[in-house]
Parts: C-alpha cells; sequence; structure tokens
C-alpha cells in the first residue's frame, strides 16, 4: 500500500489571469502550472503516489496537461474547495495510505525539504503545516481609512502542502462536512486534532494574480543557467565537383573528403551543442568507422545533438557558426545556411548565426587545400537540484 499520497486539489474555477481557463491549466514557461506542480512532487522521493481531484469540466484540459505523468485516476470535485477534497479522501478509502500531502495546484514551487519538514512533524502531531511569518504591518481598512492595526505577534501566513495521518484527516472532513473551514488545518482543528506548523518557503508561491505568474517565471529562470559549447572541425579537398557546407549544397571545383557528406560546418556544430551539455563529441557518437554513416546527411548527427539538449532538460539559446575558407563565397549563401539550420534545430533564425572569414591565403585554408569551420552554442539549463 502506497504509503503517502498527494492529492492536489486542481477543481477551482478561478481564472484571474484574464483568460477563461482556470489558472491551473495556464501555461508557465510553456509548461501549465498543474504540471509543475506535479513534477516538483516527483521530485520528492518519499511522495509514493499522486492523484488529482479535478473539475469535471476540465477532462481535457487535464489530460492534456499530465500527458505521460504516472499518477492515480483523478477523481471529480465538489462545490467548494473542501468539498472536493473531501472527494479525494474519500476515494483513498479503499486502500488507506498512513499520509495524506493535501497541495493547491497552483504552488508549484514546492521541494523536498519543505515536504521533509511536514514528513518529520507528524511524529510528534496529527497534521503539520507550513506558516511563513507576517512582516508586513495588518491594518484594518474602513471607508478608505486605516482603522487599528492587528497585532501581529502568533501570526503565520499558512501554505500548502498540509501533510495529516489520513485516517485523521479523512474522520475530521467527514465531522466538518456542511461546515466551511478556510483550509484542512481549519478542518483539522476543529476536529481537535494538533496541527503543527513548521517554517515554510518564500517562493512557495500560490498563483491567483497575473503578478503572480510574472513572479514565477523570474523564479524558472533564476533556476536556469546558461551552458556553452564549442566545436571545431576540418576536412580536406579533392576530388569533386560540390561541397555539401552548413547543409547546403555547393557547387565546387573540388569535393570535400570524409567518411560522411562531409559537411565541415554541421560537424562544428553538431560537437558544440554536445560540448554544452557534456555530451561527448561527434566521433563518439557516431564513430567513422561504422559503414551506417558513408556519405551520411550530417543533418542527422546535428538533429541527434539537438535531441540529446532537450533530453536534458536543455534548450538551444543560439548558436554560431564561423566557416574559414577562400572559395566558395558562403555571402550569398549565408540565408539559405542559416534557414537550414534552423530547420534541422527546430530553433528560429533568429537564433542561427554564419560567419565567414579568410586565413589571408595562408595556411592549409589559405591554399585551399581544405575547409575549417568554428562553432558555439548556448544552452539554457535546469540548475543542478532545481527543476526535475
Ligand atoms: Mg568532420
Amino acid at each position: 500500500l502506497p504509503h503517502t499520497v498527494a492529492l492536489v486539489a486542481a477543481a477551482g474555477r478561478g481564472s484571474r489571469f484574464g483568460g477563461d481557463r482556470p489558472k491551473q491549466y495556464a501555461a508557465l514557461a510553456g509548461m501549465p502550472v498543474l504540471r509543475r506542480t506535479l513534477a516538483a512532487l516527483r521530485g520528492v522521493p518519499e511522495i509514493d503516489a499522486m492523484r488529482c481531484i479535478v473539475h469535471p469540466d476540465d477532462g481535457d484540459a487535464y489530460r492534456e496537461a499530465v500527458a505521460g505523468l504516472d499518477l492515480l485516476a483523478p477523481v471529480p470535485g465538489g462545490a467548494s474547495r473542501q468539498e472536493s477534497v473531501r472527494f479525494g479522501l474519500e476515494s483513498l478509502a479503499d486502500a488507506p495510505p498512513a499520509i495524506v500531502l493535501i497541495h493547491d495546484a497552483a504552488r508549484p514551487f514546492v521541494d523536498r525539504p519543505l515536504v521533509l519538514r511536514l514528513l518529520r512533524a507528524l511524529s510528534s502531531a496529527d497534521g503539520a503545516i507550513p506558516g511563513r511569518p507576517v512582516t508586513d504591518t495588518l491594518t484594518r481598512v474602513a471607508d478608505g481609512r486605516t482603522a487599528g492595526s492587528i497585532d501581529r505577534a502568533g501570526l503565520v501566513r499558512a501554505q500548502t502542502p498540509q501533510a495529516f495521518r489520513y485516517d485523521a484527516i479523512l474522520a475530521a472532513h467527514r465531522a466538518a462536512s456542511g461546515r466551511a473551514h478556510t483550509d484542512d488545518a481549519g478542518v483539522a482543528e476543529a476536529a481537535g486534532l494538533s496541527v503543527a506548523v513548521v517554517p515554510g518557503s518564500e517562493d512557495n508561491i500560490k498563483l491567483t494574480t497575473p503578478e503572480d505568474m510574472e513572479r514565477a517565471a523570474a523564479l524558472l529562470a533564476r533556476d536556469r543557467e546558461t551552458r556553452i559549447g564549442t566545436g571545431f572541425d576540418v576536412h580536406a579537398l579533392g576530388p569533386g565537383d560540390h561541397v555539401v557546407i552548413c547543409g547546403v549544397r555547393i557547387p565546387h571545383e573540388g569535393g570535400l573528403v570524409g567518411h560522411s557528406d562531409a559537411d565541415v560546418g554541421l560537424h562544428a556544430l553538431t560537437d558544440a551543442l554536445l560540448g554544452a551539455v557534456a555530451c561527448g563529441d561527434i566521433g563518439s557518437h557516431f564513430p567513422p568507422s561504422d559503414p551506417r554513416w558513408r556519405g551520411a546527411d550530417s543533418a542527422l548527427f546535428l538533429a541527434e545533438a539537438a535531441r540529446l539538449v532537450r533530453a536534458a532538460g536543455g534548450s538551444i539559446v543560439n548558436v554560431d557558426v564561423t566557416l574559414i575558407c577562400e572559395r566558395p563565397k558562403i555571402g550569398p549563401l549565408r540565408e539559405a545556411m542559416r534557414a537550414r539550420i534552423a530547420d534541422i534545430l527546430a530553433i528560429d533564425t533568429s537564433r542561427v548565426s554564419v560567419k565567414a572569414t579568410t586565413t589571408e591565403r595562408l595556411g592549409f585554408a589559405g591554399r585551399e587545400e581544405g575547409i575549417a569551420a568554428q562553432a558555439a552554442a548556448s544552452v539554457a539549463m535546469p540548475s543542478p537540484g532545481s527543476e526535475p
């Protein structure tokens, strides 16, 4: 039996973000808020299973938001948050967990240290909630005028998740049916349970307003870091009537010699992307000894590097290729090369630069014995220990 189950209350109707979508399905940096919340909870190994409580009208949005995640089947919510949570608790009665964490779908910044504080507190209490101190002065207002401040000593701002012994909170919710409480701690208290307060997290904000979404986007950006990779490649010129550079076939008085299509630009760029995610080099992924890559389109190599970047949770910020040759003249081909690279990497052309230089007729490139390319790539990655 699962020892600890997270119940995520996602049945609310609040859509103060202006759109008609409830806030838990709004996109936060390209991902629905609910999915981010579930991903954060999934990063807590002490949680054995998760179940969402979902509004009956939100079936499609829910399925889209949680595609591919391993969850218990959702349960439909009720007329209020309190009723929804009770339905969620009742749904676990056949296979009761020892502990239940009740969490708001709109708090995607829950993290493991917070959950561990709650679970530890349950050794000496029936329930535990995260609380943050109130630092601003609390003042009553009447008719636009101050009407006496409130002593903030002993006050905290209660967050979720709220953790309870399952049997105790189920009984409390059953007993509270028909009487409204502001949160599950209130339900527990009304039933005489002891509820501990542990330090909450200032980042564990509840996304309610458009300003909250902006703050959340900034928190996500804070937890990402930029990685840089560089690459360099050379291919000799030999017999032939064309070269392929940056995915563009160019008629030429010779050809580039190589096992694949010898696309020196894409090879340097592939190495730059692999370097940014510390994922080896082009030779380790596509050994020249492997007959599969004879004459291969180097777009395959670059696409695989992009796949590895994304599999590591990264997104490509920009790439920059410098071709080093006397001929062919790159200027007239630049836009075609940028477009081809953008297409292979599935990023916007504005993130792709292709430049060229000669070596003033010096060295192997100057003598047109070969063509060289160097590349740089930057990738935004989750900082270690931030996002799952
Ligand atoms: Mg090469």
